[in-house]
């Protein structure tokens, strides 16, 4: 745990007892404050009681009057599409608001880093899509080079559980625009943009907001360098706006898009091929074409992104190019489940909007692809491309019949997993990969979005064991 620095003797509020706020009120207690908690939910506050947490409701009158911060959990709304009404409260009372991203930063550094040869790192990791994959893939390449990482944030553990850093010990954290809006200290030592893609809009009133949100980890903290990808006009904005001059190396531009062969900084990936260009120099190259963790070239961005973080700390090429093989991906995006007979399984249960989908249909070839379930706003118009890979789809979903009507290839109403990936399995050759990229929810058949994949991945094991 990391105990709260600065609090001591002061009375802090917790809004929101899930994960991340009962472990800020476990770390503002270790580090000396008086916590008050609420939440709307009984359940939650009974959790909280039963750790020995006082519970208060803070939307009594002069509720916020001894009251030095408000600690919120991300899942509630701050500003749009309405204040949570305890938020307004603390603001209207001009009470600090905060979260526990913000007080980790602010208790990171100890008097002990006084004795360390090399003062502990964050690499923070924002983005629309690739964040998990990114963070992920940095902290095993740290692993596989024998550095002290621990992964913390929306992924891994909650950010106020992980340990003090030791000597040389980096952080990489996953945070989300909710996460980054409210924190009060945004301070990482490097600082990751994979991509910026609409998402989110009714808790940023639209996607300048939305941008705003995940800009402040570059305008506040300052970070030592920026890794930011410059594929959409958002990044490239905000490289140039962080950018002292042409050779400023702070910036360290990533494109899947183009060759950035110009002055500075830059890592790109074009026909398989990540490269590292110095001031107008190939500093090194890596095939990537047969990294089985990182299919695609939206995976090569995130191999982009991980591979400029990890330069930035000074891990070599070739160490970062080992690690890449032994990445074996996060489960439920672009994961191999195995093989038999020639055919390759792929999970990719989280692609569960449209643009998710499209990237893993673009990922591979000659697809048997199994979609559908609680289709989202929009439509499916994204999906037009998919005739260029797939060569049949095979429909779940309560709504599968209409959902298949809407797909551009031709597909078979399977309404259920078993059936699907039995038909798919039926009619599969050699040379063919059995995708599960649903372009929706999960909800109309499953709790999540893992608790899908994990079916998927059951049936096709019963297969490949048989
Ligand atoms: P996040 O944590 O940002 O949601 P994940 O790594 O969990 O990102 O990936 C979420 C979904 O988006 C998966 O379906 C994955 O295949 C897809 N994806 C992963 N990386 C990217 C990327 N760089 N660009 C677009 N889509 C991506």
């Amino acid at each position: 745990m990391i105990p709260v620095q600065g609090m001591r003797g002061l009375k802090v509020a917790v809004l929101g007892l899930g994960r991340s706020g009962l472990s800020a009120a476990r770390a503002l207690e270790a580090g000396g404050a008086e916590v008050v908690c609420w939440d709307d939910n009984q359940a939650a506050r009974a959790v909280a009681e039963a750790e020995g947490f006082a519970c208060a409701e803070l939307t009594k009158q002069d509720a916020f009057d001894d009251i030095a911060r408000l600690i919120v959990s991300p899942g509630i709304p701050h500003l749009y599409p309405a204040p949570n009404t305890v938020i307004a409260a603390a603001l209207e009372a001009g009470v600090p608001v905060d979260n526990d991203i913000g007080l980790f930063f602010q208790s990171f550094a100890t008097r002990e880093w006084n004795t360390f040869e090399t003062a502990p790192r964050v690499i923070a990791v924002t983005g629309s899509n690739g964040k998990s994959t990114t963070s992920a893939l940095i902290h095993h390449i740290l692993e596989h080079a024998g550095r002290n990482s621990q992964l913390a944030g929306n992924i891994g553990r909650g950010v106020l559980d992980i340990e003090p850093a030791p000597n040389g010990g980096v952080v990489v954290l996953e945070l989300s625009s909710y996460q980054t809006d409210l924190a009060r200290n945004l301070t990482p030592d490097v600082a990751v943009f994979t991509n910026l893609s609409p998402d989110h809009l009714d808790r940023h009133a639209g996607m300048g907001g939305y941008f705003a949100a995940k800009r402040r980890l570059f305008a506040e903290g300052g970070p030592d360098r920026a890794v930011i990808g410059v594929d959409e006009q958002e990044g490239a904005f905000l490289a140039g706006q962080l950018s002292e001059g042409a050779v400023d190396d702070r910036v360290i531009r990533v494109s899947v898009d183009r060759k950035l062969a110009g002055r500075g900084w830059n890592v790109f990936a074009r026909k398989g091929f990540l490269s590292e260009y110095r001031n107008g120099k190939q500093a090194a190259s890596i095939d990537l074409r047969d990294v089985a963790g990182l299919p695609g070239e939206h995976n090569h961005q995130n191999a982009c992104s991980a591979y400029a973080a990890c330069r930035a700390i000074g891990i070599a090429p070739k160490v970062i190019e080992a690690a890449f093989h032994s990445f074996g991906g996060l489960p439920h995006r672009s994961q191999t489940i195995g093989e038999k007979d020639g055919v390759r399984f792929v999970n990719d249960s989280k692609a569960t909007n449209v643009d998710s989908a499209a990237k893993a249909l673009a990922a591979f070839k000659s697809i048997r692809w199994i979609c559908g379930g609680l289709e989202k706003e929009g439509g499916l118009d994204g999906l037009s491309d998919a005739s260029a890979t797939v060569k049949k789809a095979y429909v779940i979903g309560r709504e599968a019949a209409g959902f298949a009507m809407q797909l551009s290839v031709e597909a078979e109403v399977c309404t259920t997993m078993e059936v699907a990936v039995a038909r798919a399995i039926e009619e599969a050759e050699a040379g063919d990969v059995v995708l599960l990229a649903p372009a929706a929810a999960s909800f109309d058949q499953y709790d999540s979005f893992e608790k899908r994949g994990d079916a998927f991945a059951a049936l096709v094991k019963a297969h490949l064991e048989a």
